[in-house]
C-alpha cells in the first residue's frame, strides 16, 4: 500500500483519534513533566538521577521490559503484535551541556519556559513520554513493537555513547529497523543527513617561569594564540559546507607568570568526510607550526604540543529512497505541513552512518537560545508535532 493511503488510513483509527485527544487535553501534564525534569540537572556523563526519574515514568504508563542499560540508557517497549520482530526506536536523549552548578531554577512566565535545556532537550524527553502517554492510554498496538530510549551521551563530550551503545553492544543491536530522535523543538523540520564532526583538545606546554627572571622563555598561550590566528587563515568551502570554531581557551596561572600551559578545544564540523579530513589536517599543521616556530631558537626551554580527540561523529545520509522518508512525506502531507529536510549532527548520526534508516525531527513548540543560559521554550504548537510523530512512529513499526 502506499504510503499516502496508509497514513489516511492510520489517522481514521479510533485508537489514533484517541491518543490524538490525549494530547489536546494533556498539555498541562506535559509541561509539568517539563518542568520536574528540568530540575534535574544531567550534565554529559552525570545523568543518572535523571534517567532515574525517567524510569519511573516508563513504569507508571506501564511500558515493559524497562532497563537502565549499562551505558544508562533508560529503556521501555511497547510490544507490537509481532514481539521478537524488527524494532522502531523512539529516542530523545537525556543530557544538557550545562555543568549543574551553573543550573539556576526552571522558570514558567506567560506560558513560556526558561531554563537551561528547557528545549534541547527537555522538550525532546516530554515528547518521548507524551507518545508512549498517548499510545497507553488509547491502548494502540504498534504492528512491531516499539523501543521508547531516554539515552545518555548526545552532547559534546558524550559523543553519542548512549547510542553508540545501543547500535553496537546492546541487545537490541541487530534489531532496530529504523530510528526516530527527538530533538529540540519545531514541528516542520527532519533532520536527514548528519554532519561529522571532530573534536580536538589542543594542549601547549612548556617550562613556564617568573615574567621577569624568565622573560624570553617560549609562551604557551602567545604560541597557542598564534596557532588559532593562523587557522583563521584555513580557506573553508562553502559547499560542501565545513565550519570551525574555538569554543573555549584556557591558561596560565597568574600574570607575574610565564604560563606552563594552554590549551583550547576545537570544533571541526562538514558534511563531506574528505573536507573533514582535509580541514583537521590543517588545524594540525597550525598547531605544529607555530610550536616549532617558538622552539626554533628557544634552547632547552621548549614547548611540546597534544592533540587529543575528544569527539568523532561520523557522517552519513539517509537515502532517497528510504522507506522513513516516504513515511516523513506522506505524514507531512495529510497534516499539511511542509517538509523542512536538514541535516544535522544528532544521535541519528550514528544509525545513518550504518546504513540504517534515521531522522530526528523536533518534538514541538518553539524556542530560541539553545545552548546558552539564555535557553527558552514555549510549548504553542506542540500538539501538531506531537502528532506528526506519532503517525510517523505508527507508520515505521506497521
Ligand atoms: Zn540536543
Amino acid at each position: 500500500m502506499r504510503a499516502n493511503q496508509r497514513i489516511t488510513e492510520l489517522a481514521g483509527l479510533r485508537g489514533v483519534h484517541a491518543a490524538f485527544q490525549w494530547l489536546h487535553l494533556q498539555e498541562q501534564r506535559l509541561l509539568a513533566w517539563q518542568m520536574e525534569m528540568l530540575r534535574i540537572p544531567a550534565p554529559p556523563y552525570k545523568e543518572e538521577q535523571r534517567a532515574a526519574w525517567v524510569r519511573d515514568r516508563f513504569a507508571e504508563l506501564g511500558l515493559e521490559q524497562i532497563q537502565i542499560d549499562a551505558e544508562g540508557n533508560v529503556l521501555g517497549e511497547l510490544p507490537g503484535k509481532v514481539r521478537n520482530g524488527p524494532i522502531t526506536m523512539l529516542s530523545a536523549h537525556l543530557d544538557t551541556i550545562f555543568p549543574d552548578e551553573m543550573l539556576p531554577e526552571p522558570r514558567l512566565e506567560e506560558g513560556r519556559v526558561y531554563a537551561p535545556g528547557a528545549a534541547d532537550n527537555v522538550a525532546g524527553l516530554t515528547g518521548l513520554l507524551a507518545v508512549a502517554a498517548a499510545m497507553k492510554a488509547a491502548q494502540l498496538i504498534p504492528g512491531h513493537t516499539i523501543l521508547f530510549a531516554a539515552n545518555v551521551g548526545e552532547e559534546a563530550e558524550g559523543n553519542l555513547r548512549g547510542m553508540r551503545h545501543l547500535f553496537f553492544r546492546s541487545e537490541y543491536a541487530g534489531r532496530i529497523r529504523s530510528t526516530i530522535c527527538l530533538e529540540g523543538a519545531g514541528t516542520e523540520n527532519v533532520v536527514v543527513g548528519a554532519i561529522g564532526s571532530r573534536r580536538l583538545q589542543a594542549t601547549v606546554t612548556g617550562p613556564g617561569g617568573h615574567s621577569w627572571t624568565e622573560a624570553g622563555a617560549p609562551n604557551p598561550i602567545v604560541v597557542l594564540s598564534k596557532a588559532i590566528a593562523a587557522m583563521e587563515r584555513i580557506e573553508l568551502p562553502r559547499q560542501p559546507r565545513t565550519t570551525w570554531n574555538i569554543g573555549r581557551i584556557e591558561g596560565g596561572m597568574s600574570v607575574t607568570s610565564v604560563p606552563e600551559r594552554a590549551s583550547c578545544l576545537i570544533d571541526l564540523r562538514s558534511v563531506d568526510i574528505d573536507q573533514l579530513i582535509s580541514l583537521e589536517v590543517q588545524v594540525h599543521r597550525a598547531l605544529e607550526d607555530a610550536v616549532l616556530e617558538a622552539n626554533d631558537d628557544a634552547g632547552d626551554r621548549r614547548l611540546s604540543l597534544q592533540v587529543a580527540t575528544i569527539g568523532d561523529r561520523p557522517a552519513g545520509a539517509l537515502s532517497k529512497e528510504a522507506a522513513l522518508l516516504e513515511t516523513i512525506h506522506a505524514v507531512d502531507r495529510h497534516l499539511r505541513l511542509r517538509t523542512e529536510l536538514r541535516i544535522g549532527s544528532t544521535d541519528a548520526n550514528v544509525p545513518l552512518a550504518l546504513g540504517r534508516e534515521a531522522i530526528a525531527v523536533g518534538a514541538g513548540g518553539i524556542a530560541g537560545g539553545i545552548h546558552t543560559h539564555g535557553e527558552w521554550f514555549d510549548p504553542a504548537g506542540r500538539e501538531l508535532a506531537l502528532r506528526r510523530v506519532l503517525l510517523i512512529l505508527l507508520d515505521a513499526a506497521r
